[in-house]
């Protein structure tokens, strides 16, 4: 790849894409435009933009291939798939995102994110950032487990297992859960139940709760064996899960502000809806 000399005014692009043979055409196209560009630099290392392109779930992915860098980088998402809830631009509108990154001043969109800690019988803690949510659920038989939020115990949950999703996830899983629809302004998270046990011997809230910023919320399983945690796209197994802790992450994710990037409740309209003639 031939680069001319870059400055500190030029902005560093990295440029990720899923396997599909449209994505990759997009990403070739993109590399050729911005390679003999000086107000752009293509690296993969230390980018200020990374563009997704891809669905959603390449977003997820990119995201996750950032999330310790996410001070400075910003994202943007190209979908090549059926529209998508990240994804700001279609595969037609290339020419547009060149234009509009050309002309970029920087602006972004910022969106609360998850923090995961998950803490297992053997001391080991693990950390993780969702942007869309984490799932607990346990494999072999109903998961028994205490919901406490700030340290006090609010109650004894029963069933399959529990959602915990930020705003902008909140239209994923979560909606297929039962769970509302969150407006990315308002900082908190949604815990859901998944397919609780409610009779007259166990009994959970039932509805969906939405937890303030700051607030802490922590699932201690009461029986031992394998649990199945998700973060977003990817999905573990551990034995012996002594807690999950789940909070507003300090960081948030940014994307590129453009005309593109449009309001939270347009994306849900054309995501859920679409035109529907009456
Ligand atoms: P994927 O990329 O096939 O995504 C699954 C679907 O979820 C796609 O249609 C995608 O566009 C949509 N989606 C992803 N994030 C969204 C969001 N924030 N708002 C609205 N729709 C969104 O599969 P993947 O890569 O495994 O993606 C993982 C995500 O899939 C998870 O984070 C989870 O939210 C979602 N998921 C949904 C269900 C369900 O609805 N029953 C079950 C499992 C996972």
């Amino acid at each position: 790849m031939t680069q001319m000399n870059y400055t500190d005014k030029t902005t560093r692009v990295a440029i990720i894409a899923n396997g599909k043979y449209q994505s990759k055409r997009i990403a070739s196209k993109l590399f050729s435009v911005f390679k003999d560009d000086p107000d752009f630099y293509l690296s993969k290392r230390n980018p200020d933009i990374v563009i997704s392109i891809g669905g959603d779930g390449m977003l997820l992915s990119a995201f996750h291939m950032y999330e310790k860098e996410l001070n400075h980088v910003r994202f943007v998402g190209i979908h090549t798939g059926h529209l998508g809830f990240y994804t700001d631009y279609r595969d037609f509108e290339v020419e547009q995102l060149i234009e509009d990154l050309r002309h970029d001043q920087g602006e972004k969109i910022a969106y609360p994110i998850l923090s995961v800690e998950i803490t297992l019988e053997d001391g080991r803690l693990i950390r993780g950032r969702a942007l869309n949510e984490s799932t607990i659920k346990r494999i072999e038989k109903t998961m028994v487990a205490d919901v406490l939020i700030n340290q006090v115990k609010f109650e004894s949950f029963r069933g399959d297992g529990i959602s915990v999703s930020t705003p902008t996830g909140s239209t994923a899983y979560n909606k297929s859960l039962g769970g509302a629809v969150l407006h990315p302004t308002i900082e908190a998270l949604q815990l859901t139940e998944i397919s609780s046990l409610n009779n007259r011997v166990f009994r959970t809230l039932g509805s969906s709760l939405i937890i303030p910023k700051k607030d802490v919320i922590e699932i201690l399983p009461q029986r031992l064996g394998n649990y199945t945690l998700s973060i977003d796209n990817k999905t573990f197994t551990h034995r012996n899960v002594v807690k999950v802790t789940y909070t507003i992450d300090r960081k948030k994710i940014n994307f590129v502000s453009s005309s593109n990037h449009t309001s939270f409740w347009e994306r849900v309209r054309d995501a859920f809806i679409g035109d529907i003639e009456p």
